[in-house]
């Protein structure tokens, strides 16, 4: 098979109109304000909480930014139990609030970190649980509520591929004390840059506000060790374009997701990962796992085999958090604590997917992911 003759990206970023986008600058650039909770910026802030559903919504300059912040504004102590099988930004947040992270194992299924394994990793400095929607698949959020109320602990989530996710009719982001998006360009919603935190605790909102701006109250008074968290007018007014435009790339994501599912449902050694019932998916990734004894190759393989032919797949998350230099030598690091990470870690791809991908490059892709399966059987 030839390779395909321009790189197919796992995602390629929505694009409103460059016109619409010129016609909001101007409103902008008429303004004179650039950035402080300007009109584009309080305009999309109001959207984006009827959006999500959420009773608060403070928007960032990005997400990792928003995570560093929500812990901050949860003033936590010691330890904090998380994922190892995230984007780095997760476990960096803790470091940057001085917290240690524990790590604990993951579901096999969903891949979202696993509530018995939570329950384990409690000590007695414990003063939160970091939970990852791992591709958009919520976690198991009642029993991390059950989990927390028990211990006395804060819950915070790392909703950066759960955009306008719902279990059965709950928003993602009212899961927890706080939740955080990244807007980032990579994700289906985006503003090239860009994070919110989403609260049910108006006290907590008026924190994060706070912070996010250096801690200033007002022209005489500093009363946090605040940063800077804020998101500028250019961005909130690409985000207002392309918030327009979701509705319609999910429904043309969810068509592309089922021409996958339907090809590797009869492969044995390939799975699709599914949505969980009574949910609404966030469409944010076609994420497959390869079990090489059964398929015959192994997902190094298939992944180099696609970039052959010009697919550029994804291995989120490889490497695991855990084995980073500044976390391998942690207790809760050990390779034996981790064994369902470590064995995903080295099964997950994650396809391209984006609504403007044609039906016909889907079933080349196919093609080829089987394909490397058939030229070594
Ligand atoms: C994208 C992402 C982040 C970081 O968000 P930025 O907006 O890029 O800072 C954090 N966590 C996860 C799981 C992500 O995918």
């Amino acid at each position: 098979m030839r390779p395909f003759d321009q790189p197919i990206y796992v995602t390629r970023p929505l694009l409103p109109p460059l016109d619409a986008l010129t016609a909001r600058l101007g409103a902008v650039w008429d303004s004179g304000w650039l950035t402080n909770a300007g009109a584009q910026h309080d305009q999309l802030e109001s959207r984006l909480r009827a959006h999500l559903d959420v009773p608060h919504l403070s928007l960032f300059n990005n997400g990792t930014m928003a995570l560093t912040m929500a812990l901050k504004a949860l003033d936590l102590t010691g330890e904090v139990i998380t994922t190892p099988f995230t984007f780095p930004a997760t476990p960096h947040a803790l470091l940057w609030n001085a917290l240690t992270p524990v790590f604990a194992d993951i579901d096999p299924v969903t891949m979202n970190i696993d509530p018995a394994a939570i329950e384990a990793a409690i000590g007695s400095k414990t003063s939160a649980i970091l939970a990852v929607h791992v591709f958009g698949t919520p976690c198991d959020g009642t029993a991390i509520a059950r989990i927390a109320a028990r211990h006395g602990l804060r819950v915070v989530y790392d909703a950066a591929h759960a955009f306008g996710a719902r279990m059965d009719e709950t928003p993602i982001g009212t899961l927890g004390d706080v939740s955080m998006f990244s807007f980032h360009a990579t994700k289906l919603f985006h503003c090239a840059e860009g994070g919110a935190l989403t609260t049910g605790d108006a006290a907590l909102k008026a924190r994060f506000d706070l912070l996010r701006n250096f801690g200033i109250e007002g022209e005489s008074t500093v009363s946090a060790p605040g940063l800077n968290g804020k998101m500028n007018e250019m961005d909130a007014a690409l985000g207002l374009l392309v918030l327009d435009m979701v509705a319609e790339e999910k429904q043309q994501r969810a068509a592309i997701k089922a021409i996958y599912s339907r090809r590797f449902e009869p492969i044995d050694g390939i799975t699709a990962l599914r949505d969980v019932a009574n949910f609404t998916s966030s469409q944010q990734y076609m994420a497959i796992r390869i079990d090489g004894n059964r398929f015959g190759v192994t997902r190094d393989e298939i992944y180099d085999r696609l970039r052959r032919h010009n697919v550029i797949a994804r291995k989120y998350f490889a490497p695991l958090c855990s084995t980073f230099p500044h976390f391998e030598n942690l207790p809760s690091a050990r390779r034996e604590n981790l064994p369902v990470a470590h064995r995903v870690v080295d099964e997950i791809l994650c396809l391209p997917l984006y609504g403007a991908l044609t039906p016909d490059t889907v079933e080349r892709i196919c093609d080829i992911v089987e394909g490397a399966s058939f030229s070594c059987g």
